[in-house]
């Protein structure tokens, strides 16, 4: 090789490294994505459900990221460098509220290093608060509200609302969007109560992991009952354990459901202690997989009720 050649070698290698730097430091200083300069509005949800509500509103006309991965809680999470740079770059954000987000001050924390309080929304605003049951706990609210889907119609109204605020020249869209998803949702709230009303009052007792289900209970006459109460909570002690072995005995509850959401280990003992069966993986604090049952709020909560009653009319 010429003394020619090796430094034209070394040129190239030098300004190709130094590309790959400027590319990885314009990718990460800001954190917006690269849909940025196309002029959508940028909106963060904190979780999958909250995400797939926000997209039935803005079809085309908005970057939905969704923060809190599949298939994992929401109520304590870490959050990743992608995430503090999407939050940064957001024009809106919107999380579920009602001690929801909480674990460990997650979110709170990241609206402050990234100084977004005044972008961020909560979408329960419209909700009637259920509080917890246990002992000391009676002051704390259960964030579950979106599990009854009347409850949705009311997140739904408060996305629109902010969306419509920070784009007005979408309204109509924005506005016919919500008339069509809120059409589906109560064609499905109606659907629930019509399919829940087959099954024998004292047979609609639901057991699942975490208390998750109180607004839904309430809305389609159900008793729930769980292992712990809220997933903050310590999970699978010998008291709860005890406690929840005596309910199935004692009702004899034909099913029992686990969560996609939730460590699967204490339920599956439950199962084996009690010798009543898992009848069926439930949606409660993330949708499924792109793709797989469940992967909509519309779809999570279909799969939810036709499981249910198919378990508990064994
Ligand atoms: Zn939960």
């Amino acid at each position: 090789m010429t003394r020619t050649n090796r430094i034209h070698i070394v040129r190239i290698i030098t300004v190709s490294l130094l590309l790959l730097l400027l590319a990885a430091c314009s990718d990460s200083s800001t954190g917006k994505g690269e849909a940025e300069g196309d002029g959508k509005l940028q909106i963060v949800a904190t979780y999958s459900i909250l995400a797939d509500m926000t997209r039935n509103i803005t079809g085309d006309k908005a970057d939905v990221y969704s923060m809190v991965p599949i298939g994992t809680d929401p109520h304590m999470y870490d959050p990743l460098p992608a995430d503090t740079g999407k939050v940064s770059g957001a024009d809106l954000i919107f999380y579920n509220g009602l001690n929801l987000e909480t674990g460990k001050g997650w979110f709170q924390d990241l609206l402050k290093v990234t100084k977004k309080e005044d972008s961020a929304f909560a979408v329960s605003d419209g909700v009637t608060p259920l509080y917890l049951t246990e002992k000391g706990k009676e002051s704390q609210v259960d964030p579950h509200a979106w599990l009854d889907i009347q409850n949705a119609v009311k997140y739904v109204e408060v996305i629109t609302a902010r969306v419509i605020e920070r784009d007005p020249d979408n309204k109509q869209y924005y506005l016919d969007n919500q008339t069509a998803y809120v059409k589906e949702l109560t064609e499905l709230d109606q659907y629930a109560k019509e399919a829940v009303s087959k099954i024998p009052q004292e047979k609609r007792v639901l057991v699942t992991s975490e208390g998750a289900f109180k607004y839904f209970s309430q809305a389609y006459g159900f008793e729930s009952a769980f292992i712990w109460e809220i997933n903050t909570d310590s999970q699978g002690t010998p008291e709860q354990m005890n406690r929840i072995i005596g309910i199935i005995k004692e009702k004899q509850i034909p099913a029992l459901f686990l969560e996609t959401s939730v460590n699967p280990k204490t339920m599956e003992t439950i199962s084996r202690e009690t010798g009543v069966p898992v009848h069926s993986r439930i949606f409660t604090d993330s949708l499924a997989k792109e793709g797989e049952d469940g992967d909509t709020y519309l779809k999570m909560i279909k799969w939810n009720i036709d499981k249910v009653i198919e378990g508990l009319s064994r």
